[in-house]
């Protein structure tokens, strides 16, 4: 047993305690799951500003560019956009290695900035370049645009225009829709999490680890633009990036703040009608993924840091406030293990979540409820792994 799965860690280059992981809860379900996560999805979610457009719209403006895209059957407010592929890679004489995260955005189409690039040599402008991963997997190709040198050295800049890629998707990013505010790139769960935490226009909320702002700057959109959102943030390098959001999106009712979300001052003791905790995760449900080198070590460290969060809300919220908890990963550990902290050690409950088209959660011992989880799993899905919780604190 134990040969057989060093076989499947090399072949999937998914690390050994992922796999066993896996293996523990889904047994031979295991290699689907890995199959899965390794594609992206489908199809493409994108969450549509109602503040700004309407879904027809950006659909109506897709098509003009000769894209062709539908509303989600179950969410108005989600458009779908095909992703093409698998395609295959020319393979050119001359070679870019990246980084395991640049690896899997270029997979899908996107363009090769210098950040990415850790090695090349004897690259020209203009050059016809292979894009390989650290393994030596072939991932796109494209045309350099700058030297290997400048590659190397320059800290910014499109260094290789990618020209063939696995996967195909419209770049949302460099589009006129992007820049004009109508949308924002969001899985479909994601996209859920703020319908579920159900925010009110007259409401205070508060959300512990929002950069970039993905479900900060939809809370905002479902207010209306009134109420009260206060976002934190522990990374500065983010914060600017939820900034950018909220101009772009023209929200007014969100405001941001840098600082460590386990300990927030005294002002913000009690005082939450609802919380949004989307904390650090071992986001093993994000796709497509080529390598995964977590440790089990990883994911106990990961839950003890979540766990301080936790502990953290239960200053924060209102007496019979409501906390929506989620994560990108599929480890029982950090999502229902979680919740068992919860309830066991605060007066809270799970309950129902009113926009549910994922699988309960997993059933643990002695965890009330723990079919009003969600759960979205890459094999039947057709999203990123994800798992969402809802609460209620009786304090
Ligand atoms: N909710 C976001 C994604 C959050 S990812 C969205 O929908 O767009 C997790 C975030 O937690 C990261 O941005 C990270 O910087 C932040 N984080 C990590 N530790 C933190 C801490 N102690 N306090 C506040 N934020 C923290």
């Amino acid at each position: 047993m134990c040969k057989d799965f060093q076989n499947f860690s090399k072949k999937y280059q998914f690390s050994q305690d992922v796999i066993n992981l896996f293996w523990e809860k889904y047994g031979e379900r295991t290699e689907k799951i890995i199959q899965a996560l390794k594609q992206p999805s489908k199809n493409y979610a994108i969450r549509v500003n109602t503040l700004k457009v309407t879904s027809e719209k950006v659909i109506e403006i897709l098509q003009e560019m000769n894209i062709q895209a539908e509303i989600h059957p179950e969410l108005d407010e989600v458009v779908l956009l095909p992703v093409k592929g698998p395609f295959s890679v020319p393979e050119y004489e001359k070679k870019v290695v990246v980084d395991k995260f640049t690896a899997e955005s270029l997979i899908q189409g996107a363009d090769l900035f210098a950040p990415g690039v850790l090695r090349a040599s004897k690259i020209r402008l203009g050059d016809m370049v292979t894009i390989i991963d650290k393994t030596g997997e072939c991932i796109a190709a494209g045309k350099a645009m700058m030297t290997a040198r400048e590659m190397l050295q320059l800290k910014k800049g499109l260094a290789v225009k990618i020209l063939y890629s696995r996967y195909k998707i419209f770049s949302i990013r460099e589009s006129q829709l992007f820049k004009k505010g109508y949308i924002f790139d969001q899985s479909f769960p994601s996209i859920l999490v703020s319908k579920i935490l159900d925010p009110q226009p007259y409401e205070f909320v508060l959300d512990l680890c929002a950069a970039p702002g993905g479900k900060a700057t939809h809370i905002a959109q479902i207010m209306r633009n009134k109420g009260c959102i206060i976002a934190i943030d522990r990374s500065k390098p983010r914060i600017k990036r939820i900034k950018e959001h909220i101009l772009r999106l023209g929200i007014k009712n969100l405001q941001v703040f840098h600082g460590d979300s386990r300990n927030l001052p005294e002002k913000y003791h009690h005082c939450a009608d609802k919380i949004l905790l989307d904390p650090p995760c071992s986001a093993l449900g994000v796709r497509p993924k080529l390598q995964v080198f977590t440790t089990k070590r990883d994911i106990i460290n990961l839950v003890r840091y979540q766990r301080q969060f936790l502990e953290a809300v239960a200053n924060y919220i209102k007496p019979n406030g409501i906390l929506v908890y989620c994560t990108c990963t599929l480890t029982t550990e950090e999502n229902e293990e979680n919740i068992k902290f919860l309830v066991d050690n605060f007066n809270c409950e799970i309950i129902e979540q009113s926009f549910f088209y994922g699988y309960p959660g997993e059933k643990i011992e002695n965890l009330p409820n723990w079919q009003k989880l969600q759960r979205f799993y890459p094999d039947i899905h057709d999203t990123p792994g994800y798992f969402i919780a809802k609460l209620r604190f009786r304090l």
